[in-house]
């Protein structure tokens, strides 16, 4: 089987991080409900699952907002309309690997080129 990228765009792993977050407080909302018996551990599975579903509202808004910020593109690739954030970032349709950085471009995609630190580096060298 040929190797597959895993690199998905930024926003896509964010949102479903968010989906995660309000499955898993569904989750321990039933659990809850499972554990009724036990007063204690209902009040805590139910508070636990609250408190996931906000955070995953939290979450949502700040999506948002770095939707905001991010800069759309189009991708060179399949040529739909995608956003990109930081330096590099994938496509969100076809991962295709996108750079804002002429530097950057035909190098091996790597998520190190977001750090701060190689950004320190990389302005030095430019001196
Ligand atoms: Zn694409």
């Amino acid at each position: 089987m040929a190797q597959q990228l895993v690199y998905s765009s930024k926003i896509n792993k964010i949102r479903s991080f968010a989906l995660i977050l309000v499955f898993g407080g569904i989750l321990l909302m039933y659990a809850g409900i499972l554990t009724k018996g036990i007063e204690w551990l209902m009040v805590i599975f139910f508070l636990l699952g609250v408190l996931m579903v906000f955070l995953s509202c939290a979450v949502y808004v700040w999506i948002g907002t770095l939707s905001l910020k991010a800069v759309p593109v189009v991708c060179p690739s399949c040529e739909k309309p995608t956003k990109m954030l930081g330096r590099v970032d994938a496509c969100m349709h076809c991962k295709q690997p996108l750079t804002m950085d002429r530097n950057l471009e035909g190098e091996e995609f790597d998520e190190k080129y977001n750090k701060r630190k190689y950004a320190k580096v990389n302005k030095n060298n430019n001196k």
